[in-house]
């Protein structure tokens, strides 16, 4: 099951997060999103749309848009679609606890087609290869973006990419609030917690 390690560390009767469960096929564009995340180690994650879960990354230092850098992505598990709008307060003594902001979000496509249902054939080979090219049309993420895994270390460890197109080197707006409230991590954290949900 997709989403049996995403329910297993998570108490849905506590944290504010969704429970969510696996959808169906979309014909729609494919979603994703990126949250910054002050958990014990502030990070990025980043996730992808596919076969009805978000795939999911964590990015210490986040998304780049100079080519040049290779952010180490670590894999963590499926998330689910309703995470994409996730933003709050994962309280103390939860998994991940800490501030969520949906940093951004938007649509993406394999750089061969638009179309959603062949990206999807085509990113679900490029994910057991380890190579994954996509084209994201975020507020902030736009162009080409490349996760490569690290075969050394098998499994886990991948690198965020950014290809060298018309968007690289563009300088991130309203970097540090987020494109789903405004808000910046430390608003997000004053607000209520019941509030989030
Ligand atoms: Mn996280």
């Amino acid at each position: 099951m997709p989403l049996s390690k995403y329910h297993q560390k998570r108490n849905f009767q506590i944290t504010p997060e969704p429970e969510g469960k696996q959808a169906g096929e979309s014909a729609h564009p494919l979603r994703f999103v990126v949250q910054k995340h002050d958990a014990t180690r502030l990070h990025f994650d980043f996730r992808l749309e596919l076969d009805g879960v978000l795939k999911s990354w964590a990015v210490p230092k986040g998304p780049s848009l100079n080519p040049k850098d290779k952010h180490l992505a670590m894999m963590v598990e499926d998330h689910p679609l309703d995470y994409r709008n996730f933003e709050g307060v994962i309280p103390e003594g939860n998994y991940g606890a800490g501030t969520v902001m949906v940093w951004d979000r938007g649509t993406f496509h394999a750089l061969e087609t638009s179309d959603p249902v062949e990206s999807a054939q085509i990113l679900r080979k490029q994910l057991k290869q380890g190579n994954v090219k996509v084209h994201l049309l975020g507020k902030k993420l736009k162009g080409e973006f490349a996760l490569v895994r690290i075969r050394a270390f098998k499994g886990n460890s991948w690198l965020l990419i950014k290809h060298n197109d018309e968007f690289a080197h563009h300088k991130i707006e309203h970097e540090d609030l987020s494109v789903l409230s405004g808000k910046s991590l430390k608003e997000i954290a004053q607000t209520n917690v019941s509030d989030a949900k």
